[in-house]
């Protein structure tokens, strides 16, 4: 079957990198077609990613701090209770909500969404396959967004039943008496501490001998202490070495290096080691569109895939796996689509752990600036010497700034603390104005602000923090 008249774009995938696409090049005025093989747009983003996690991390917060947390701010609520289905129902909910807003913007922007899966079938053409039946798309221009999957282990492979992806540890109807999370990364240790907080013992094991490998080694640090606070257990420098199902029961053997193999006993355990490109089934091989070393569909600068009118953004090419990385580059693909001149800076993408304290970062790393012969300063502001996180009863953490040493530019922003999520935006805005620590710390701070914790960090790379 033939969809009629050819598109000037066909965008595989509707997650958060492929409807910006879809939606942007509509706004210029390309004629879009949008396939998606699942029922729901969104992607990973919203149906099993960003989205559930977040909402089910509000929740185990709201439900440990009524629990235990109150009481210093006299409060003294009579019984908290685990409704665990009416939790994971809101999630749901809000899931359903945020992909039905979606598919009204496809609406709106008057984008044609076909439901299928599709693959690359020659020049300008699309294939796409749904309950048997095949249909093509003819388009100008392809762009190819379609996401990634979850990384096995071969020592663990996914049974969904004890070992598991994060899609299904966000939709347990039962908590674990013990869950185990391979994996320290920003998916590990988020779902690690929904879990704990809504009451099973969770051990973190992890390879390197830190947690979330991208961040600053400091800030990485202060994370760690209040993990373990919140009664993480963090095997660190360790790997599961083999698992075996006994009594209803995974028996995993863990060891580090140089170490005598430990027995871990669980009920579960999440794999949260990284994700892979969903590059398979794309017609890719056919096409002779490129992968490089690490299994990414090789772009240039342009998003170009070498083969003409083919185009790929997200989580299938290179960078960090994140929503907003992808969003940036739909819209940047769509821009050169339409002649102009699309543009992403990849060095002020900022990373977040949603953990509590959350873990926020922009640009380089003090151990990053180091090795690359970049001569940097760095101020410190503890969430302690801050009021409103008093206030708030969230004062652990801090805010780290790297900048240059003889210029004084803003090298990198890195925040463990309350609400990092948020208070990050500036320091992404300083980088991508190229400001100074100087810059930061003569900007005038609402008093009182989780944010003056930034410029009190910025007075202190010169040594003349008011009340570090
Ligand atoms: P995806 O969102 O993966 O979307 C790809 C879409 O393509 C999917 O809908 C898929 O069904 C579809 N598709 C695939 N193949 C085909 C085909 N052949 N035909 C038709 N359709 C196809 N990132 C953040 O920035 N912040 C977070 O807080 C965050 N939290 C996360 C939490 C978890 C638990 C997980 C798993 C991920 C999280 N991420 C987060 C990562 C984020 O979800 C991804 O980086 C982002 O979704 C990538 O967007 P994408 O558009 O490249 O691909």
């Amino acid at each position: 079957m033939d969809t009629g008249g050819a598109f000037d774009l066909a965008v595989i995938g509707a997650g958060p990198g492929g409807y910006v696409a879809a939606i942007r090049a509509a706004q210029l005025g390309m004629k879009v077609a949008l396939i998606e093989q699942e029922s729901r747009l969104g992607g990973t983003c919203l149906n099993v990613g960003c989205i559930p996690s977040k909402a089910l991390l509000e929740s185990s917060e709201l439900f440990q701090r009524s629990a235990n947390g109150l009481q210093e701010h006299g409060i003294v609520a009579a019984r908290t209770e685990l409704d665990l289905g009416r939790m994971m129902a809101r999630k749901d909910q809000v899931v359903r909500q945020l992909t039905e807003g979606i598919a009204l913007l496809m609406k709106k922007n008057r984008v044609k969404v076909v439901n299928g899966r599709g693959a690359l079938a020659g020049e300008g053409r699309v294939g796409v396959v749904r309950n048997g039946q095949a249909q093509e798309i003819r388009a100008k221009h392809i762009v190819l967004a379609a996401g990634s999957l979850p990384a096995e282990i071969p020592s663990l492979p996914f049974d969904g039943h004890y070992v598991l992806s994060s899609t299904e540890t966000l939709s347990l109807n039962k908590v674990p008496d013990h869950l185990v999370v391979v994996g320290a990364g920003a998916v590990g240790l988020e779902l690690g501490s929904v879990w704990r907080r809504l009451g099973a013992k969770v051990t973190v094991v992890e390879m390197l001998p830190h947690v979330v490998p991208f961040a600053d080694r400091q800030v990485a640090k202060a994370l760690e202490r209040s993990l373990i606070r919140q009664g993480l257990e963090l095997r660190l420098g360790c790997q599961v070495q083999g698992a075996e199902v006994r009594e209803d029961r995974l028996h995993l053997t863990v060891a580090g290096r140089d170490e005598q193999p430990e027995a871990l006993e669980c009920d579960k355990v999440l794999v949260a080691v990284g994700r892979r490109p969903a590059t398979q089934r794309l017609g890719l091989q056919e096409s002779r569109v490129r992968l490089d070393r690490t299994g990414r569909i090789e772009v240039d600068g342009a998003f170009r895939t070498g083969v003409p009118g083919v185009y790929a953004i997200g989580d299938l090419i290179r960078g960090p796996m994140l929503a907003h990385k992808a969003e940036e580059e739909g819209i940047a693909v769509a821009e050169t689509l339409s002649g102009r001149s699309g543009h992403v800076n990849y060095e002020t993408i900022p990373s977040i752990v949603y953990t509590a304290p959350e873990l926020a970062q922009v640009g380089l790393t003090e151990e990053e600036a180091k090795a690359q012969g970049l001569p940097c300063r760095t101020g410190r502001c503890y969430f302690k010497a801050n009021g409103r996180a008093r206030c708030l009863g969230e004062d652990e953490g801090m805010v780290k700034l790297v900048s240059h040493a003889e210029t004084d530019r803003l090298l990198g922003v890195h925040i463990v603390g309350p609400r990092a999520s948020e208070l990050i935006a500036e320091a992404v805005l300083a980088l991508e104005f190229h400001a100074s620590s100087e810059d930061l710390a003569r900007t005038t701070h609402a008093h009182p602000t989780l944010s003056e914790a930034l410029k009190e960090a910025a007075l202190a790379v010169d040594r003349r923090s008011i009340h570090g």
